[in-house]
């Protein structure tokens, strides 16, 4: 009803749509908050609401745009190279995670690990606790990476276009091609997000 009166009558000021509804500006007041901050109103000081134009889809777009890695990251699982299949099989189910990272030395990233990496591996019946990580895992310049910066929407595109589950978040490290490894984002980070934004409570 308050979208209606604006997009008909706007720019029009608060005390105007309360009069036609016969309601103080007062009991208006959070209606109009709520309307302006979820972008559907315009508010200008002196002149008034303005309707925005912009359809419930189209700020949920904007909204969803404006989410950030950092902001929705988790806590790296890693591993190192030498690490044995037979550990990196139990590293996955104590820290209940699918994907881990191999890093080397300072937290620089090396390698990924998947469960069906380390399936493929057990397959062969071979001594899994003599086979290192680093000779089955997908090695650098490999690994699909986002940055904190990126957006969510962004980081969620290239988890389906590239078919992984899972993308390390990284950072320059000091030397030459050297990645350091500050996070995670996975399938899982975007189906919390997507519950969040249901649910009306996201960052
Ligand atoms: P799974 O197939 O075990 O369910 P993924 O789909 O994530 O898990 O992994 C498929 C393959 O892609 C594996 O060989 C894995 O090493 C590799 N992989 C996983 N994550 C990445 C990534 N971020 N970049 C490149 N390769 C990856």
């Amino acid at each position: 009803m308050i979208i209606r009166i604006v997009k008909d009558e706007g720019p029009i000021t608060g005390e105007q749509i309360a009069e036609r509804l016969n309601l103080t500006r007062a009991t208006l007041r959070p209606d109009l908050a709520i309307l302006t901050m979820s972008g559907f109103l315009d508010a200008r000081p002196r002149v008034g609401y303005f309707y925005s134009g912009k359809t419930g889809n189209q700020l949920l777009g904007e909204h969803i745009r404006k989410l950030t890695v950092k902001d929705y990251k988790s806590v790296p699982v890693v591993c190192q190279e030498e690490t044995s299949v037979y550990d990196a099989i139990c590293t996955m189910f104590l820290e209940d995670v699918g994907t881990l990272f191999v890093v080397k030395e300072g937290g620089f990233l090396v390698g990924v690990i998947s469960r069906k990496d380390l399936l493929k591996s057990s397959m062969g019946n071979q001594d899994l606790q003599t086979i290192p990580v680093g000779v089955i895992m997908t090695r650098m310049p490999n690994i699909v990476t986002c940055r904190l910066q990126e957006s969510l929407l962004d980081a969620a595109g290239k988890l389906i276009y590239n078919q992984v589950d899972s993308l390390p978040v990284v950072k320059e490290g000091s030397g030459r091609d050297q990645l350091e490894i500050v996070g995670r984002i996975t399938k899982t980070t975007i189906t919390k997000a997507f519950v969040e934004l249901g649910e009306g409570s996201s960052v």
